[in-house]
């Protein structure tokens, strides 16, 4: 189970709705899946779900899992620094895990310095399954 950030006090009402409804969840969530679980709560319009991950990922609350095109809460601290975030996808139960690796970070440091080029953000997608699927076969 992923321990839940402190929630920042300056969220505004949607932005802590849809960061509640990634907390959730047991797997990442698409745009669309964040607005059926808040239409009862007053959110309408895609494009409100839209601004306030797009503020949540900013802020590093939440991330973008580009290969599903769905949102996953931060299930930690160290990503409020730029750097590099791994995701293990398990393929069977949806399940995603978070993590940081600070020697695959530093090789790819160094592999940036050499060829010069300028890192923004690193985001490692790993697909898999996951011990307690691997378990349950
Ligand atoms: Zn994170
Ligand atoms: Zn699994």
């Amino acid at each position: 189970m992923a321990h839940e950030h402190a929630k920042p006090a300056d969220l505004t009402r949607n932005q802590e709705l849809v960061l509640g409804a990634l907390n959730h969840a047991p797997a990442p969530l698409s745009a669309y899946d964040i607005l059926d679980r808040l239409r009862g709560d007053g959110l309408r319009a895609p494009l409100q779900v839209y601004r306030a991950l797009e503020k949540l990922v900013e802020r590093g609350l939440a991330h973008r899992l580009e290969s599903l095109n769905a949102f996953v809460a931060c299930a930690d601290s160290h990503c409020h620094r730029k750097g590099l975030i791994a995701f293990a996808i398990c393929e069977i139960c949806g399940k995603v895990d978070e993590f940081a690796d600070a020697v695959i970070e530093e090789r790819l440091g160094g592999w940036a310095q050499q060829t010069g080029f300028k890192v923004e953000r690193t985001t490692m997608e790993i697909r898999g399954k996951c011990a307690a699927c691997l378990a349950a076969a």
